[in-house]
């Protein structure tokens, strides 16, 4: 099932809600400006409405000889609208100019179209506020499975290691291409562990650019900015910025959280116990989460406590990177 965020939901329809009073706030300025240059202008917007008020009365109170009293407020109200069109003409002014200038001509600012179906312009919402909510724009524009290169990896026996760092790659990249064709349909995380340099990072991004382009909700973190998340979502209530309130939330709502370079963080018995909340809370909503590492597997052992490991390494599947620093190829 494709789930959107709340949140980003909230978001965006708060924003619609800001354009269209902006919109009619513009327009109200135009009017006070043009009603102080013309000011027979406002006179007859006036008139106009009391000859309609006096139209709804006589419906109201329909009295013998009605058909007259109506023509004749008709051709009042139509005289004065013709007066107005030829003030807009002699003055050179846009037919439209007191209308609310909306941003979308389709829905005007409402995100859904006259068929009650979500705007075109909705759906590019969804996916910038995703994309801006995994604070990494500008990183997948170029680290995707398109910019992918598998020749960096070196296609030598490494180590002790079954398969070549190419090798080994073809696999990392057909089981993450398949988290992502099956991301609805199946329940796995990824474990990516190894050394530095070696294109965790590079793989994250794929997978989220690729997620993000199916208007899957995806939160990216280091595990340093989590805990940063976390801990000023619990320590400052008072001072928390709007922004971190909604990683928070994205923590444990997004459709797949990324947390980076889990192991650089300061490890104690907060983090421990939060990071375990994270995971088994995701786990239990079966949401999906990638962690990435520079730790060994016996690493992550010694690191964390056996709850942390256990939910992990029954749940993850453990993706090995290996070969040469590739920051360091020339
Ligand atoms: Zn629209």
């Amino acid at each position: 099932m494709r789930t959107i965020n709340k949140q980003i939901i909230e978001n965006i329809m708060t924003a619609y809600n800001k354009k269209r009073l902006k919109a009619a706030h513009d327009a109200d300025k135009r009017k006070e400006k043009l009603y102080g240059e013309i000011p027979r202008l406002s006179e007859i917007e006036v008139e106009i409405k009391l000859l309609s008020i006096n139209l709804s009365k006589l419906f109201l109170s329909s009295p013998e000889n009605i058909d007259i009293q109506v023509n004749k407020l008709r051709e009042d109200i139509e005289k004065l609208k013709k007066e107005r069109k030829s003030l807009y003409e002699e003055n050179n002014i846009a037919e439209d100019y007191l209308t609310p200038k909306y941003e979308c001509r389709t829905c005007n600012d409402t995100g859904y179209s006259s068929d009650d179906k979500r705007c075109s312009c909705f759906n590019k919402q969804i996916i910038k506020n995703l994309y801006t909510m995994s604070n990494m724009v500008e990183m997948l524009k170029k680290e995707n499975f398109n910019t992918f290169d598998i020749n960096v990896f070196s296609n030598e026996p490494y180590k002790n290691e079954r398969l070549t760092p190419r090798q080994n790659m073809y696999y990392v990249l057909e089981i993450s291409e398949d988290f992502c064709s099956n991301f609805h349909n199946t329940n796995v995380n990824l474990l990516f562990y190894g050394g530095t340099g070696l294109g965790k990072t590079f793989m994250c991004n794929c997978i989220a650019y690729e997620l993000l382009n199916q208007e899957i909700s995806v939160l990216y973190q280091t595990s340093f900015s989590l805990f940063e998340t976390v801990e000023n979502h619990k320590f400052n209530k008072h001072t928390e910025s709007e922004e971190n309130r909604i990683n928070y939330k994205m923590i444990f709502d997004c459709d797949l959280l990324i947390i980076d370079d889990l192991g650089t963080e300061l490890s104690n018995s907060f983090t421990n116990a939060e990071l375990f909340n994270i995971i088994n809370e995701r786990m239990i909503t079966e949401k999906k989460t990638i962690i990435s590492t520079n730790l060994s597997l016996e690493q992550l052992r010694d690191t964390y406590s056996d709850r942390i490991t256990s939910r992990i390494f029954n749940n993850f599947i453990p993706l090995k990177f290996y070969g040469k620093d590739l920051r360091f190829k020339s």
